[in-house]
């Protein structure tokens, strides 16, 4: 492992505990991330509950992400949230380009594009989605619909110091229970690392790339072993601070 990339798990509540049941549920992340080393814990709560999640993590070594920005720090803008608004949340972090995004928000990928460079621009890590559908797997087009993806953001991330992270979410694994195996993970990884290691190596070296899609404690160990997977997004079992917590430990062997 690269001492440059520690591996990160990062839980996305998703829409789920946007109100008060958001703080019991970060102080379960504070109690077993205090216990760890060597592991970067960040959660990703809904923007109605980042204020009390930043005061309930405040002081541990739990980060703080939103779930999605608009691209403009301020402006007539009406529902959204800006890279500088997150950021005075106590955001270190934020996703950018998840899969339910792109699906059902139409996020395309300049869109994503210009998203991490504003959060990059707002001195936020972006968290940036990639992966393909079901029917592009059977087809036979995974790796060119991932390059792709990467592809659109390449230049913006190889423009930055900031070691960005991006997550390798199948679509069809995502909240279905089905995860793609170590090899079919580790396959996608390894081809990420070579397209970043062709625009820098540099770059290659200090991007963490996650696996996301139904990641749970049964199933963390063996896909956080892969050579090319520094760490996890995890949706369902972030919910769970025993899940969680369980998958976190799983990467401290890395
Ligand atoms: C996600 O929301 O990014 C995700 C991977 O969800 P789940 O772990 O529930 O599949």
């Amino acid at each position: 492992m690269n001492p440059s990339r520690t591996p990160l798990i990062a839980g996305n509540w998703k829409m789920f505990h946007g109100g008060e049941s958001s703080v019991p549920l970060a102080a379960g992340v504070v109690a077993f991330a205090k216990e760890l080393s060597n592991v970067d814990v960040v959660v990703a709560p809904p923007f109605t509950a980042l204020a009390a999640v930043s005061a309930e993590i405040d002081g541990s070594p739990v980060g703080l992400a939103g779930q999605n920005l608009y691209p403009k720090p301020e402006g007539a803008f009406t529902g959204e949230i800006s890279g500088p608004f997150l950021k005075q949340c106590g955001c270190g972090w934020v996703i950018v380009g998840h899969s339910e995004r792109r699906q059902h928000f139409n996020e395309t990928d300049p869109i994503v594009a210009d998203k991490v460079a504003a959060a990059l621009g707002s001195g936020l890590v972006p968290i940036v989605c990639v992966g393909e559908t079901l029917a592009q797997r059977e087809g036979g087009e995974t790796l060119r619909v991932v390059k792709a993806q990467v592809e659109a953001f390449l230049d913006v991330i190889a423009q930055s110091a900031v070691a960005v992270a991006i997550a390798y979410e199948p679509v069809w694994a995502i909240g279905t229970g089905k995860t793609a195996g170590p090899a079919e993970a580790e396959e996608v990884h390894a081809a990420i690392r070579t397209w970043l290691a062709n625009k820098d190596p540099k770059l290659a070296e200090r991007t963490r790339i996650l696996y996301g899609g139904s990641v749970k404690a049964d199933n963390a160990a063996a896909l956080l072993a892969c050579p090319n997977v520094d760490g996890a997004l995890v949706g369902g079992a972030s919910l769970d601070p025993g899940s969680f917590g369980a998958i976190a430990r799983a990467a401290q062997a890395k």
